[in-house]
């Protein structure tokens, strides 16, 4: 036997012995678990599973594991995905941590940095928010005003972020800021501080779907510690561009992340509309969810090409762009199908009468329409994929 066949096998294994089977089942959206300084375990079992999780260093399985990862190789790291996918496992953790800052960190950040940093993401101590976007600089986001002044020994930081997603919430921030006037990217850095620092104030945002999971953000005379910065001063730039890579390609996975919440449309399809020998009772939107579930299998065949060609060195720097803007689109039609299936059912909002999973429906919909903003508008990214791409001029 190979040795990832091996691998394979002891992984089913472990999983097998140490994921308990309520962690082997749909995750409502409330029982994820983002760790941080308080974090919350609305259901019992998940706090078992991630400390068995982050103990063998599996919440960050590719990281070296001297920064609490499990220094899996891309192989290995694809085997246990696919092994956590067969037996249905839910994430362990949620986290900016892992998904965006972290990959930054492995590569811009200080010795010090990273073994400060790194081990309490990997084991979901510490939560971070992003703050990217100002009221006037989204998707210019270089247009960004917030102010760091050098002052000897720290940075004062002063201005406003907004969409801050969980900024209430979190621990520590990751955020851009202005540090020269004169020129426009090259006048970024990249700052790391504690969100219980003197000056930071969140103050939520309400969305449509009624949660309110994102905050304006102010800073006023905030200290920041210059041993904060990560990478050059001014060079910000480039780790910001490379940490919105990750957070594209996170963003193209969410429609499988909602897809553990709300069951597949042809599921949903054949509850609302009926089963006729074996097949879904409408022909018109019988057709809409093949055609929806073949572009989802190609989508993730796609996926997992262009995984295989990463690890093999053949690097595609639209690919992110490519994902982003692909999964986001795709997940919006999901839930527009949806919503065609459930018909009334899924206009439910709080009144009796409806099944929990039919409160989730409408809400989700809403949500979903969020998807081709966050991370970069599908504008961006199709301006993104014409230049980097096709070679399009500007
Ligand atoms: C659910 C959600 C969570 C978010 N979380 C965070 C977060 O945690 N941290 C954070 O920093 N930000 C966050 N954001 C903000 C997000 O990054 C911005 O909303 C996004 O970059 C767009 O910026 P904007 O809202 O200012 O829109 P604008 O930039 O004002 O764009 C308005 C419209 O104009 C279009 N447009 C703009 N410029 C161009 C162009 N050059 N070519 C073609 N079309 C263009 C856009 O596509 C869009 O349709 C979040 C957003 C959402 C929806």
């Amino acid at each position: 036997m190979s040795t990832l066949d091996d691998f394979r096998s002891d992984t089913r294994a472990w999983l097998e012995a140490n994921c308990p089977p309520s962690m082997r089942t749909p995750m409502p959206e409330d029982e994820r678990v983002w760790g941080g300084r308080q974090p919350s375990f609305k259901h019992p079992d998940s706090r078992l599973w991630l400390e068995r999780m982050a103990a063998r260093g599996w919440t960050v399985p590719s990281w070296p594991r001297e920064f609490g990862g499990g220094g899996l190789d891309a192989d290995q790291t694809q085997i246990l995905n696919g092994e956590m996918a067969r037996l249905r496992c839910r994430s362990p953790l949620f986290s900016f941590g892992i998904s965006m800052l972290g990959p930054v960190l492995l590569k811009y950040g200080t010795p010090a940095q990273k073994a400060r940093h790194l081990p309490p993401i990997a084991r979901g101590e510490i939560r971070w928010c992003q703050g990217y976007s100002e009221p006037g600089a989204g998707s210019d986001l270089a247009a960004l005003a917030t102010r760091a002044e050098d002052r000897g020994d720290h940075f004062l930081v002063n201005g406003q972020k907004i969409w801050t997603s969980y900024a209430h919430y979190a621990d520590w921030i990751f955020c851009l800021v202005r540090t020269d006037t004169s020129v426009k990217q090259g006048g970024i850095s990249f700052l790391l501080f504690d969100m219980t620092s003197g000056g930071v104030e969140t103050r939520p945002i309400t969305l449509i779907s009624g949660a309110s999971v994102f905050c304006e953000t102010f800073f006023t005379d905030v200290r920041v510690p210059k041993e904060n910065l990560v990478g050059r001063l001014n060079g910000g730039w480039e780790i910001a561009k490379e940490l919105l890579q990750h957070e594209r390609g996170m963003i193209a996975q969410i429609g499988r992340a909602i897809g553990g919440v709300v069951p597949d449309v042809d599921v949903i399809a054949r509850q609302y509309l009926g089963d006729a020998q074996g097949r879904i009772a409408d022909p018109i939107l019988r057709d809409a969810v093949a055609r929806h579930l073949m572009n989802d299998r190609a989508f993730a065949l796609t996926v997992r090409r262009a995984g295989e060609e990463s690890a093999a060195g053949v690097a595609n720097g639209g690919v992110s762009s490519m994902f982003k803007y692909y999964g986001t689109e795709q997940n919006k039609r999901k839930f527009e199908l949806i919503l065609k299936l459930a018909g009334t059912r899924a206009l439910g909002w709080e009144a009796p009468g409806f099944s929990a999973d039919e409160l989730t429906l409408c809400r989700s919909w809403l949500r979903s329409k969020g998807n081709s903003i966050e991370g970069g508008t599908s504008e961006i990214q199709l301006n993104v994929i014409a230049k980097r791409v096709l070679g399009l001029p500007d």
